[in-house]
């Protein structure tokens, strides 16, 4: 392979860079097309295109901010491979997606949507003109589902290969098997870490592809000892950096884990900062992380103003997936939040745990691009030295693979112990995901896949939300499922709490629960009253609560409403019948089901596990005797969060396969809790 490592060095081509006139003030398209030729990507040009003439697959390694993502699709379209098919470029992060499709249609001229555009789950912004296509890792995958030979495209690039997204794993195998049979297809594996040998590997000894990036050095700091709460450490770093070192000389990059941690360090930073008063320069912060409202996306790369200093609190995404120029401080506290699974149980959980020492070089890496940077790590050196995995592990070891087996089924690959997996993912993992589908009836038997399976699959939900959805005709409410659905899928918040009318806010988010109705039924309130408001924005002023995520779960609705259609399944209201409403959910659910205990915990049903209401949950007061959950959240607590009740005997009605009679027995009774009311319609 070494001998097959392509390099530019001798590059000859156009000079580096431009000399224009500097008396000229340019326009901004201009600048764009002047700044485009500093990327270190852009003297590689025409090797890169030569190499990518010549061979079907390509690695292309390149430290981030190369210009990758943004450059190589490009030179691709202006090298005429769009006349045969489109490119499509993957990314593991939506915002990612998004956010350089908008900067490479700013690059191009043209309007986002149009010849550039982005497709997102519950999200396309493509249309018929489009041929540079940014999408999810996740979106590529459910494409092979209307189109298994990618027909409509001449390039795939899968970006960010380093990350190892369970998504990304699944295309690696399914590109690499019609590119055996597509030989017009061009493969772009690119990834921002130079063990690339295991991808060219994997894809047949394919030539490796180096852009040398620019790198200037970084001073590491650690702390002397372990920060016993690394939020209020990075806060107190980034504003001694800001308060001492001058404003001009660059801005300030802080790794969180999520969203909350993100906003509680705004307002913290915001408080002290004004406590500063005029005494210090402008800070100006920008959160960026999943959800954040599209429309603030492009604030964090909006040009630090003169004697002002960014401080940008971001996730993971800003570790490879986004550059942001100008940073010249990282504050890395060690932590991201990471799925992990037990494939005994069969239960995911969201966890905040240390990143591993790939990840810390990275982060220190995102300081020293434009000069000589710093990071400060905010754990010890013998933290770094000894407790750190080398690399993180790829997701797909880590994760349920319900989703990702039904949409191999769908596609027709039945082996799954044989597939062509990069690192292949436990057995145990492929089992329990079999387990759940043929639990949920997707499969049958010989695990083939179900006319409930193929119906299934038409969703880019979770099986269990999917199978809620399907199960919905039965009980002859999809009209309130797919509402509730909708309401699940958001991703973000949909209450606030203002901290100076929490009273208020939590008198009107109670509203939605009473008659103690659980959390499902009262999110279907929420979304029916809005909708009975014409969608009304005051309405949610008044309630408390965000109307962007509202709409979001409209536009959500929306399309599941669509697929409905697809799937032929009628939408029906039956608004009343709460009970109808629940079984559909438990139909779903059934294996998220949980019996409280004497001492206020619960117990999961199936692989018995100590769980607890969240305290957000309607029903964290009621206590009912039985539950159904939609997911678990490990914070202090394991804790269910968006819970129903369920009566006992539904279990055996709805998943007799799955539950038996000695499961729903009260301990010590051998009878069946019969007649029992549900508690709700007790304290009714
Ligand atoms: P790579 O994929 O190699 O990491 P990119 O192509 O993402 O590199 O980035 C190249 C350059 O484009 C970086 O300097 C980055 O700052 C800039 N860039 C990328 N996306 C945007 C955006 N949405 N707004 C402004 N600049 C951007
Ligand atoms: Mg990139």
């Amino acid at each position: 392979i070494q001998d097959e490592v392509m390099k530019g060095d001798n590059y000859d081509g156009e000079p580096y860079g431009d000399s224009p006139d500097e008396s000229v003030a340019k326009s901004a398209f201009e600048k764009l097309q002047a700044d485009r030729k500093t990327l270190p990507v852009y003297p590689y040009r025409e090797k890169l295109l030569e190499a990518v003439n010549e061979h079907q697959v390509l690695v292309i390694v390149g430290e981030t901010g190369s210009g990758k993502t943004t450059q190589i699709p490009q030179y691709l379209h202006e090298a005429g491979y769009t006349k045969r098919g489109k490119i499509g470029c993957t990314q593991p992060r939506r915002v990612a997606a998004m956010s350089v499709s908008a900067r490479v249609s700013q690059e191009m001229g043209v309007k986002l949507g149009h010849e550039v555009g982005y497709s997102i789950r519950f999200e396309d912004c493509t249309s018929e003109k489009t041929v540079i296509k940014y999408m999810t890792d996740g979106m590529l995958l459910r494409e092979f589902l209307g189109e298994p030979d990618l027909s409509s495209y001449s390039v795939v690039m899968v970006d960010e290969a380093h990350e190892r997204t369970l998504s990304t794993d699944i295309l690696f195998g399914l590109v690499k098997d019609i590119a055996r049979f597509r030989p017009d297809l061009k493969l772009l594996i690119s990834s921002a870490t130079l063990d690339a040998e295991k991808f060219s590997d994997y894809f047949d000894s394919a030539p490796i592809f180096i852009v040398p990036g620019r790198r200037f050095p970084v001073e590491i700091n650690y702390t002397k000892a372990p920060e016993a709460d690394y939020l209020d450490a990075a806060i107190v770093t980034a504003l001694q950096i800001h308060v001492t070192q001058p404003p001009g000389d660059g801005d300030i990059l802080v790794f969180l884990t999520g969203q909350e941690e993100i906003e509680t360090a705004e307002e913290i930073l915001k408080h002290r900062t004004r406590g500063l008063g005029t005494k210090i320069a402008e800070l100006i912060i920008c959160p960026i992380y999943a959800n954040l409202p599209t429309e603030l996306q492009a604030k964090i790369f909006e040009r630090t103003p003169e004697g002002a200093r960014k401080v940008v609190l971001a996730t993971n995404i800003a570790e490879t997936s986004l550059t942001i120029d100008g940073i010249k401080y990282v504050i890395d506290p060690g932590f991201v939040k990471m799925k992990s699974y037990s494939p005994r149980t069969g239960m995911e959980s969201l966890l905040i745990t240390p990143i591993s020492k790939a990840s810390a070089n990275q982060r220190a890496g995102r300081s020293g691009r434009t000069g000589p940077g710093k990071c400060f790590r905010l754990y010890t050196s013998h933290n770094y030295y000894n407790d750190l995995e080398d690399n993180t592990v790829p997701e797909i070891q880590r994760t349920n693979l319900a989703n990702v087996v039904l949409s191999l089924k769908s596609l027709g690959i039945h082996d799954l112990v044989n597939f062509d997996f990069m690192d292949p993912p436990p057995e145990a993992s492929l089992l329990k995901a079999l387990e759940l589908l043929f639990a949920l009836s997707a499969l049958n038997k010989k695990g083939e896949l179900t006319k409930v399976g193929r119906k299934m699959a038409e969703f880019p939900l979770d099986p269990m939300l999917s199978k809620m959805i399907v199960a919905s005709d039965k009980y002859k409410c999809s009209d309130e499922i797919i509402s509730i659905a909708a309401m699940l899928s958001i991703g973000s918040s949909i209450f606030y709490r203002p901290k100076d009318k929490q009273v208020h806010a939590d008198n009107a988010r109670m509203n939605f629960h009473m008659g103690n109705v659980g959390d499902h039924i009262a999110l279907l309130k929420v979304y029916s009253s809005w909708k009975e408001t014409n969608f009304s924005t005051q309405w949610c002023y008044e309630n408390y609560i965000q109307v962007r995520s509202m709409k979001r779960a409209r536009d959500i609705r929306d399309q599941l409403e669509g697929l409905l259609e697809r799937v032929e399944i009628e939408m029906m209201s039956n608004p009343g019948d709460l009970e109808a409403i629940r079984k559909a959910i438990t139909s779903g659910y059934f294996p998220h089901c949980s019996r409280l205990q004497k001492n206020g915990s619960y117990r999961t049903v199936k692989h018995p596990q100590t769980v607890h209401i969240h305290p957000s949950s309607g029903l964290a007061q009621v206590l009912p005797r039985w539950v159904v959950y939609h997911e678990l959240v490990l914070t202090t607590k394991e804790y269910m969060r968006q819970v129903s009740e369920l009566k006992p005997e539904w279990l055996i009605e709805i998943a007799p396969h799955f539950y038996q009679l000695k499961d729903v027995e009260d301990t010590g009774s051998k009878k069946m809790p019969r007649g029992e009311g549900l508690a709700s319609d007790i304290q009714r």
